[in-house]
């Protein structure tokens, strides 16, 4: 089949990947111009997600550049401890910085799919023969069947489902991230830094430690601003922290540059049905809830699991559909709920974060979260595809001075 996958970060080029190994014709169109740099550690843990990424042939490559994992040390004005989160916390088995992940989904599957970059999605028309696709670009091309891949504020989940099937819920928080000179020479556990209602941390980039990535998350009700300006999107961000303490400032000096933004509210995705005739969401665009509800792994892990059903299901790409659904429905509605991140990195109140600092400085209850986080990841019940073809070795790419080449 001809399939149209709208997103180039995490759930598109791991789909691409598996439906090009499958043998259909895959075309991944990503608005940004070229793969997008920015954003966080992200974590694998448990075993279902590392045998995905096994499986995917990724896990050796992701496991040369993973971080090691984190530790998060929740400091004073001063700089003096309150609170440690242990590497284990945020790290699971395999943390790997989110541009990384993607970079090597990406180079695992340029060779099984067409990617155009600086596109999007302007127009769908389903009918009974596929889906007629008009590009911003002016290109038009008919699909057989178009995942929507393109996160939390999908394109192909605003244009092909009913605003009535959909709801986007606000979690009152938003968080920022950015990359910054690293003059504060911050070396080994993330700084954390809080006030009631904001966070402000940094953390050594392990790859260059010249370089180090900042997290703000600050609480607010819901703003009006352009996704796509981000100039409008740092001055909220500086709007918030201005007059802070700390180390605030001068992470804030360092955005104005930042040629790369992670901004995003904390909100949870829900869509009464993943799929609408040959159209499809995956990952945060159709249950997203941007961060702390292990949104990156369920990703990985849908790709396989929707590509895998289209295979058994030799074509009939209702019946995977509803399969895909009923697989991950359960376990991802579960991380969704327990998601409180914004709360938990920056409380609302001053008691709020005493408490927090109190509790889980506490052996116990640290353990008992950790073993809580744990469990969540264990949820998905993995599937075995005995018929996903087997496929030959692909080449491997490096990149050397910013382009990537074939070994
Ligand atoms: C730059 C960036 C930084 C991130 N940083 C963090 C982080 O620090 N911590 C964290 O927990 N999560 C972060 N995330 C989100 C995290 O990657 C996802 O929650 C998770 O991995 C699920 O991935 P996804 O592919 O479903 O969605 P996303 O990772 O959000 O990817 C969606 C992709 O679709 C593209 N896209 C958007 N609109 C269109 C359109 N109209 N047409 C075509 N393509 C479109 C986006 O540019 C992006 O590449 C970040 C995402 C991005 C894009």
């Amino acid at each position: 089949m001809k399939v149209l996958v709208s997103g180039a970060s995490v759930a598109g080029p791991s789909v691409a990947l598996w439906l090009g190994r499958a043998g259909h014709e895959v075309t991944v169109v990503e608005i940004a111009p070229a793969l997008r740099k920015g954003g966080y550690a992200v974590d694998f843990r448990g075993e279902v997600f590392t045998t995905v990424l096994r499986r995917m042939g990724v896990l050796d490559e992701l496991r040369s550049v993973q971080t090691g994992g984190t530790a998060m040390r929740f400091v004073d004005e001063s700089g003096k401890q309150l609170m440690r989160l242990p590497v284990e916390f945020a790290g699971g088995e395999l943390e790997v910085l989110r541009a990384d992940l993607s970079r090597v989904l990406y180079e695992h599957s340029r060779a099984e799919a067409t990617y155009r970059f600086g596109d999007s999605i302007a127009s769908l028309h389903e009918h009974a023969d596929g889906v007629d696709v008009r590009f911003e670009s002016g290109l038009e091309q008919t699909y057989d069947l178009v995942v929507g891949a393109d996160g939390m504020h999908s394109v192909v989940r605003r244009l092909a489902f009913p605003a009535e099937r959909v709801r986007e819920r606000h979690l009152g928080y938003y968080v920022g991230g950015w990359e910054v000179p690293n003059t504060l020479g911050v070396t080994g556990d993330t700084l954390m830094y809080n006030v009631p209602g904001k966070l402000a941390s940094v953390g050594v980039d392990r790859r260059d430690p010249a370089l180090a990535g900042t997290l703000f998350v600050f609480k607010s009700p819901e703003l009006k601003y352009d996704r796509r300006n981000l100039d409008q999107q740092k001055a909220i961000i500086r709007q918030h922290f201005a007059g802070l303490g700390w180390h605030v400032p001068e992470l804030l000096e360092g955005l104005p540059a930042a040629t790369e933004l992670y901004f995003d509210s904390i909100s949870r995705v829900h869509v009464d049905k993943w799929s609408l005739g040959r159209v499809v969401l995956l990952g945060d665009a159709g249950y997203g809830a941007t961060f702390g509800a292990l949104g990156t792994g369920t990703a990985v892990v849908g790709a396989y699991i929707l590509a895998g059903e289209l295979a058994a299901a030799g074509g009939d790409y209702r019946t995977a559909f509803d399969r895909y659904e009923t697989r991950l429905r359960k376990s991802v509605s579960t991380a969704q709920d327990g998601s409180r991140s914004g709360q938990f990195m920056a409380p609302a109140t001053r008691f709020g974060i005493v408490a927090r600092n109190r509790i889980l400085n506490v052996p116990f209850f640290l353990h008992q979260m950790l073993k809580m986080a744990q469990n969540l990841s264990e949820l998905v019940d993995l599937p075995n595809y005995p018929n996903y073809p087997n496929y030959p070795n692909y080449p491997n790419y490096s990149v050397q001075e910013g382009e990537l080449v074939e070994e």
